[in-house]
């Protein structure tokens, strides 16, 4: 018989408890014992409603009030030092490591997060070093199991297993140089080994083992790892499902095939093309093979036709026993249900399938496959059917004037009319902007009354034109604090903006919004992606009156303000059934369209903002050229139709340059800004080493902390910098946008940028 299973479950709720009653507990409002109860009625609700949708193995331990990774940070011991000894609870300890804490005499900052491979959903890094004494804690896997049994449901547990861990983890404060995480391997070894003989013990049957960083290139070479894991683990665990995602194994499989494992699970829903090799190499050992058909990472309905076909092909090869059908990752990355949707149409509704109704997915699918001939099953594939012949059908109506254009992109649309060296010279005159110019990275604090009158817009309290005179103001206040302390290249602020994304993605023809998709990014930090579900184009201007009317207000020139293509692609729910390729070429089109009739409208400088662009990377290396190839070709083709007076600018969130620098200098922007960071003279260093010869500005100060840099420190930094960059490429800017700060500090900061700036052109 064929089995279904659900690798991992939303744990927000469906109407978003856990941030509720997690930023209840923060806030002194609710009691570690309500937390507690909160989250137990959540996973109860998940395991219950799993369970009636058929499925046969269901999760449980990859519940977390924050993050899963450091759930075993906090389980396994792994607690930096700074987290210790300051008279705080476990779960105050737990909390301070991922979000930080002040207040009551302590004062720490948080761990530092990462992205969880290439999703939107960050993890706190552990931190290790030879010093760190593995010992488990507490033993989580366990003790939701037994909770999920008390509730009448048996589950299989989840872990993150131990070399992912540790490839994860970083190297602690005061490690020795050169440290390597993997090389403690056999120091946390031991702890698994406990943790899975409780498990046995307690009769569970199966326990599924992530090893996500099976699917990258880096893993080739832990091999030998791999094997002194398994063959110590499998004796004394429960049977042991090795669990993949969101890439291929390629030649990983040679040596994950001889692995003591019971069951390997593989993506299909990113990677589909690995199965037949992956059947080739598990056949001849008795691996039941855990098929990923149901997307973990989109919200599309499955095809049953096509998943059976596949489930079909692994049955003729293993046979049914040695079948799963599974979600291709974790539904962590979907929304929990459907159901809570009230405002999508009825056709709409049709094409989705959030984490509950996935689960029903892979249970139908599995019975389809076990020949199962009740009215149920058969009543959902006939349904099945009928909604993919609808979506299909709307997929085929594309917009012809929008894939025309596509089609006939020129390289010549890619390019700006002159070299920069040439455009330099023509803005210097035409924007007369002093050395060392000073800007924002766009918006202004978003601040309670900004959001309030958007909220009363949004239930009519407002009418259209009283928010449009509100915003005015806004932007009139922010103008004039800009020429008040004497910034150079304004910005309108961004009031208007609910959401980089969403603003967009809401005046551009081809998205759906949702009520209550929530997906979790970090923490309580939930975000709610547009959907993508035809082709894309733009009715009409988008920013153009908000950043005209700007310009209108000052001689000061004023910098528009726009999300680039492959961020609003990769902050989305794409389509499946075209490309991401032709998506962020559409999107382009649209944005290239509003970037000139920005200029049109007599703005001078525009942003383009690209702080996804990196994050979209393929995991594996081989696909790296061909994503780079369109990403940078959509950025250039939204901002190169305009003429060579107009300044273009992009930004990104992040640092970390070293591997794609070619790709950054193909961008050919005009500036640049960047992150800052510990690391940035390391970064400035690798600028000048690849010879990169346009304008940038490294953020002089962090505006993700409320603490107002000090006017020297600002100096001193700029200093540094120019001690390695040409002064004639140099802007002064903060390294991100203001709209989570207070205006007291954005205030004194910039007052104090304004200086640094000043003073550099009296020394420069
Ligand atoms: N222009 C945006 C802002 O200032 C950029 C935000 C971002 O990079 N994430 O808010
Ligand atoms: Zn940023």
């Amino acid at each position: 018989m064929v089995l279904s299973s659900v690798l991992g479950f939303p744990r927000i709720g469906a109407n978003r408890e856990i941030k509720k009653a997690v930023e209840a507990y923060w806030a002194g409002k609710l009691t570690q014992e309500e937390l507690t109860k909160a989250a137990a009625d959540v996973k109860k609700t998940s395991w219950t409603s799993i369970q009636q949708r058929g499925v046969d193995l269901i999760p449980s331990g990859e519940f977390s009030l924050y993050d899963h990774v450091l759930d075993h940070s906090a389980a396994f011991n792994v607690i930096p030092k700074r987290y210790v000894g300051l008279g705080l609870s476990p779960i105050d300890v737990y909390f301070a490591m991922g979000r930080g804490r002040q207040a009551d005499g302590v004062d720490v900052p948080a761990c530092e997060m990462k992205k969880w491979f290439d999703s939107n959903y960050h993890f706190v890094v552990p931190e290790v070093s030879e010093e760190t004494e593995f010992k488990l804690n507490f033993n989580k896997a366990l003790e939701e199991y037994q909770e999920a049994k008390a509730a009448g449901v048996t589950t299989r547990p989840v872990i993150l297993g131990p070399v992912s861990f540790l490839v994860l983890s970083k190297a602690a404060k005061g490690a020795s140089a050169g440290f390597q995480p993997i090389s403690v391997l056999s120091k946390l070894l031991p702890v698994y080994e406990t943790l899975l003989t409780d498990l046995k013990a307690a009769g569970v049957e199966s326990v599924q083992i992530d090893e996500p960083i099976l699917v990258l290139d880096t893993a080739a070479a832990l091999e030998k790892q791999y094997v002194s894991v398994y063959e110590t683990l499998a004796p004394i665990a429960p049977k042991i499902v090795l669990t993949t995602y969101f890439s291929r194994l390629d030649s990983n499989v040679s040596f994950i095939a001889k692995l003591p494992i019971a069951g390997l699970h593989i993506d299909l829903d990113r990677a589909p093309g690995q199965l037949e090799e992956v059947i080739a190499a598990v056949k001849p050992t008795s691996i039941v093979l855990s098929l990923g058909v149901v997307s973990g990472r989109n919200i599309w309905k499955t095809d049953f036709a096509a998943a059976i076909k596949t489930g079909q092909t692994a049955i003729d090869a293993l046979g049914a026993d040695r079948v799963i059908i599974a979600t291709s990752s974790s539904l962590l990355h979907t929304p929990v249900t459907l159901a809570s949707e009230k405002k999508l149409t009825a056709e709409q509704k049709d094409w989705f399938s959030f984490a509950l109704e996935k689960a029903s997915e892979v249970s139908v699918i599995a019975s389809a496959l076990s020949g199962s001939q009740d009215a149920a099953v058969t009543g959902a594939l006939e349904a099945n059917k009928v909604s993919i012949a609808k979506r299909r059908e709307f997929e085929s109506t594309s917009d012809d004037t929008v894939r025309k254009r596509v089609a006939s992109i020129t390289p010549e649309m890619l390019e700006r009319k002159s070299p920069f060296a040439v455009r330099k010279e023509v803005q210097a005159k035409h924007l007369n902007l002093p050395k060392f110019p000073t800007t924002t990275i766009g918006s202004f604090p978003q601040t309670k009354e900004i959001r309030q009158a958007r909220a009363k817009l949004g239930k009519g309290e407002i009418t259209v034109e009283e928010y449009d005179e509100f915003i005015k103001k806004e932007i009139e206040t922010v103008v004039r604090f800009q020429e008040r302390i004497g910034l150079d290249l304004l910005v309108h602020g961004e009031p208007e903006r609910n959401d980089m994304v969403q603003y967009f993605g809401e005046q551009l023809s081809g998205f759906v919004f949702t009520q209550n998709a929530w997906v979790q990014s970090y923490g309580s930090r939930y975000v709610r992606p547009p959907i993508i579900v035809s082709d894309v184009s733009r009715p009409g201007p988008m920013t153009v009156r908000w950043s005209s009317y700007a310009q209108s207000i000052t001689k000061k020139p004023m910098k528009g303000m726009l999300t680039g293509p492959v961020t609003i692609l990769n902050w989305s729910f794409p389509r499946a059934d075209v490309s991401r390729e032709l998506q962020s070429k559409q999107l382009a089109l649209a944005l290239r369209d509003e970037v000139v009739d920005l200029e049109k409208a007599g703005i001078n400088a525009i942003q383009v903002d690209e702080p996804a662009i990196r994050e979209g990377l393929p995991l594996r290396r081989s696909d790296w050229d061909a994503y780079l190839k369109w990403a940078v070709d959509s950025f250039k083709l939204s901002t190169a139709g305009v003429t060579d007076q107009l300044q273009t600018h992009s930004h990104f969130c992040y640092s970390d340059f070293d591997d794609i620098f070619p790709s950054i200098q193909r961008l050919d922007a005009d500036v640049i800004s960047i992150e800052a960071s510990k690391s940035d003279m390391k970064l400035l260093n690798t600028f000048k080493q690849y010879g990169y010869s346009n304008q940038i500005g490294p953020g002089v100060y962090d505006i993700h902390s409320p603490r107002v840099p000090g006017d020297q420190e600002i100096k001193d930094r700029l200093k540094s910098m120019l001690d390695i960059l040409p002064d004639s490429l140099l802007f002064v800017n903060p390294d991100c946008g203001l709209k989570t700060r207070g205006w007291k500090e954005t205030e004194a900061s910039l007052v104090n940028l304004v200086a640094g700036a000043t003073w550099a052109r009296q020394n420069y």
